[in-house]
């Protein structure tokens, strides 16, 4: 596969069964590319703002396909599929999503999530108080509806699809070869030495998520915003959080 990158290197991980994935995206929301020689499958589309530069990224990495076969939604937030509508009609994907977040999807329109930390409760408390609604997207009618954990060996590539609810009730991680899992906003990237996500709804369900991602034999967890995390971290805060419920219990 002739892999011509033009601008930027971007950052990218490999595994042993022959997936290469980019991040495509790194600005508000990442998203990520997994070339694998059955086709190309986006997890994620950012917000509308960063369309341009996600096409472009898609384009230079690979001149000779450019497409995108397979998308895959980790959850229905504005910034993770407000692209999801225009690539549908572009790119001819299917589209993956939960069941739980598929009315979503049809609707363009996401319930607000809660805040978990003091300054986040206070902004989704605020924005009660002002009555803001959550922020619409292009509605979109999803392909394939994810009712429980999904191998997609079938179609030749090893990707489990596995729900890790918490952050919303809809939530998935994508498991790719057992190595790598993009497991979209179940952990977050931007704090130091901290995956907790600032919004979510079910601080009980996210830490039960992480238990599943930490089932798996992953090595390395991408998250929707900010930088890769590792097993390590990911374990340490499992125990750290089990800890900290475990009292308040
Ligand atoms: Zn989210």
């Amino acid at each position: 596969m002739n892999l011509s990158i033009r601008n930027k290197p971007l950052k990218s991980w490999k595994t042993s069964g022959d997936c290469h994935i980019f991040q495509v995206l790194n600005r508000r929301s990442n998203s990520y590319l997994i070339v694998a020689p059955s086709g190309n499958i986006l997890v994620d589309t950012g917000k509308e703002s960063s369309f341009s530069k996600l096409r472009q990224n898609i384009e230079n990495l690979n001149s000779n396909n450019p497409g995108i076969d397979k998308l895959i939604l980790t959850h229905a937030h504005f910034d993770h599929c407000e692209n999801a509508f225009v690539l549908q009609k572009q790119e001819n994907c299917q589209i993956y999503i939960s069941e739980a977040e598929a009315e979503y999807a049809v609707a363009g329109c996401t319930p607000m999530p809660k805040g978990t930390i003091l300054p986040t409760r206070f902004i989704i408390g605020l924005g009660k108080l002002l009555k803001l609604k959550s922020i619409p997207f292009k509605p979109f009618v999803p392909d394939v509806i994810v009712k429980a954990d999904t191998d997609l060996s079938s179609s030749g590539v090893n990707i489990r699809l596995i729900n890790t609810p918490g952050h919303s009730a809809g939530s998935l991680s994508v498991i790719i070869d057992n190595e790598i899992a993009i497991a979209g906003d179940a952990v977050f990237g931007i704090f130091f030495n901290s995956v907790f996500p600032p919004f979510g709804d079910n601080v009980k369900e996210v830490v039960n998520s992480w238990g599943k991602l930490l089932q798996t034999g992953c090595h390395t967890f991408l998250p929707g915003h900010g930088k890769a995390i590792s097993r390590e971290l990911l374990q340490r805060e499992l125990d750290h959080f089990s800890r900290k419920l475990k009292k308040v219990n």
